[in-house]
C-alpha cells in the first residue's frame, strides 16, 4: 500500500463558513477569514498536499502528472488525458452561492475552443469556459443541507405565483399556465432574467413584501418565500431573487444526496457538505453574485426540464452506500459505522481513489502489515497501482469514511 496522506486546499470564499473546516480540521474557531471548501483533488487550480510518510511533501497533482498511467491506471489516464477526472469537496456554506448552472461536454469544449479563439486569458475574470470539459455534480449533505436545484412543476409554480398575491406577478402566473412545461418555463425565466433594471426596481419590492405576508400567514409556499426573502436581503435589485421562485426548494438530511448534471440550474444556500464533481471549473451563472455574470451563455446551457429533482440516498453495496450516476468522471460511496460496529470493510484496487474520513477513526491495513491511521478531516490517495486495502473503524465512536472513484460506468468498459 502506498501511504500518500492529502492535505486539502482550502478556499476562502465569502459564503464559507469560520467554524465548519477549521473544526474539522482541529484548528482554531472561528477562523480569521470564511473558509467556504476544501479541496482534495489534483485541479492545477488548487492542487491538495501530499504528505509522503518520509517527510517530503508534494501536490497531487505532479504526483498525477509525473507517472499518470501508475496512478490513475491506463484505462482512466488514457480517457482522460492524464488527467485525475475528479474533485472530492468539503462545502461549508455560511451563505448562499451563486446562481449557476455548468455545460454539458460539447458545449464545454465548443465554448472553450471560442474562448481559446477570442484570446481570453485562461485565468480573466470574464472567461466562462476555462475547461474544455464539462462539471456535473454529486453533492451529499453532513449536516441538513439546503438549496435550490432544478425547475419545480410548472403547475405548483403557478400555485405559487397566485398564493403569494402580487398584482405585479399576475400576468406571469397567467403566462406559465398557459405554457406549463419547458417552453413556458423558458419564456417566463429568460424574461425576468433580462427585465430591465427599472422594471425590477418595481417589482421586487412588492414581491418581497408579498412573501413576507405569505411567511406571516404560515402559507402553502411559507419555505419558498423564506429562501426568496433570503436572498432578496442580500440582492434586493437581482433578477436572480425571482428566478428563485421557479426553482425546487431542498432540505437534504445527513446521508442524502442530489446529482446535478450539465444544464441543472441550481443555488446552494446553506449547510455542509461531501461534493464530487468533475475536474472542470466551467461555471455560468445568471446572478445573485459579485462574480461575472453571463446571462446569454447561460441560458444557451440551462436545461428547462421540470419536475421533482431525485434525491438519492445511496444504493447498498458491499456494506457502502453508493450514489450510482450517469456520469464516468467519478463516483461517491459512504460507508458508516455504528458505535458497536467493528465491521472490516475490503475496499479493492479497481482504479485511483480519494479516501476522505468526516467523523471519528480508521484503520487501513493491507496484507504486507501496512497500517495506517485517519482521523476525522483526513484523505488518503490511493493510485491505481495500489492492491486490495481492509478498512475498519477503531475506538468507541461512530465513524463515517467517504470513497471518490471514478465512475463505475468506465470500471466496468
Ligand atoms: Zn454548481
Amino acid at each position: 500500500m502506498t501511504v500518500e496522506l492529502l492535505q486539502g486546499a482550502v478556499r476562502a470564499y465569502a459564503w464559507g463558513s469560520r467554524t465548519t473546516i477549521p473544526e474539522l480540521l482541529g484548528r482554531p474557531v472561528p477562523s480569521p477569514h470564511p473558509e467556504a471548501e476544501l479541496w482534495f483533488g489534483a485541479h492545477p487550480g488548487d492542487p491538495a498536499r501530499v504528505l509522503r510518510s518520509d517527510g517530503t511533501e508534494t501536490t497531487l497533482l505532479e504526483v498525477v502528472d509525473a507517472d499518470p498511467d501508475g496512478q490513475l491506471g491506463a484505462r482512466c489516464s488514457g480517457r482522460w488525458g492524464g488527467r485525475l477526472p475528479f474533485l472530492l469537496k468539503i462545502l461549508a456554506a455560511e451563505e448562499p452561492l451563486s446562481m449557476q448552472a455548468h455545460p454539458s461536454a460539447e458545449q464545454a469544449a465548443e465554448g472553450y475552443a471560442r474562448e481559446e479563439a477570442a484570446g481570453i486569458p485562461r485565468d480573466a475574470a470574464n472567461r466562462n469556459y476555462p475547461d474544455p470539459t464539462a462539471k456535473p455534480e454529486l453533492v451529499c449533505a453532513l449536516t441538513e443541507f439546503h438549496a435550490l436545484a432544478g425547475f419545480r412543476d410548472p403547475h405548483r409554480t403557478v400555485r405559487l405565483l397566485r398564493a403569494i398575491e402580487t398584482p405585479g406577478l399576475a400576468r406571469y402566473a397567467e403566462l406559465l399556465a398557459g405554457q406549463p412545461g419547458p417552453d413556458g418555463l423558458r419564456a417566463l425565466f429568460t424574461t425576468w432574467i433580462t427585465l430591465p433594471q427599472s422594471a425590477l426596481d418595481e417589482l421586487l419590492p412588492e414581491v418581497l413584501e408579498a412573501c413576507v405576508r405569505h411567511v406571516q400567514d404560515r402559507g402553502e409556499f411559507a419555505a419558498e418565500c423564506r429562501t426568496v426573502l433570503e436572498l432578496g436581503e442580500v440582492h434586493p435589485r437581482d433578477a436572480g431573487v425571482l428566478a428563485a421562485l421557479l426553482l425546487n426548494r431542498l432540505t437534504l438530511r445527513a446521508g442524502e444526496a442530489i446529482y446535478l448534471p450539465a444544464g441543472n440550474l441550481h443555488l446552494y444556500l446553506h449547510g455542509t457538505a461531501v461534493e464530487i464533481l468533475a475536474n472542470s471549473d466551467n461555471i455560468l451563472r445568471c446572478g445573485l453574485t459579485p462574480k461575472h455574470v453571463d446571462v446569454p451563455e447561460l441560458l444557451r446551457v440551462v436545461d428547462f426540464r421540470c419536475g421533482d429533482m431525485p434525491v438519492l440516498t445511496g444504493e447498498p453495496d458491499g456494506g457502502a452506500a453508493v450514489y450510482r450516476t450517469e456520469t464516468p468522471e467519478f463516483e461517491l460511496s459512504r460507508i458508516d459505522w455504528d458505535s458497536d460496529d467493528r465491521r472490516e470493510l475490503e475496499l479493492d484496487g479497481s482504479g485511483p481513489e480519494i479516501l476522505l474520513c468526516t467523523a471519528g477513526e480508521l484503520l487501513l491495513y493491507d496484507d504486507e502489515g501496512t497500517k495506517v491511521e485517519l482521523r476525522r478531516g483526513e484523505s488518503v490517495w490511493r493510485p491505481a497501482s495500489d492492491p486490495a486495502v481492509r478498512v475498519r473503524a477503531v475506538g468507541e465512536h461512530t465513524a463515517q469514511l467517504f470513497r471518490a472513484t471514478v465512475g463505475t460506468c468506465l470500471q466496468e468498459l
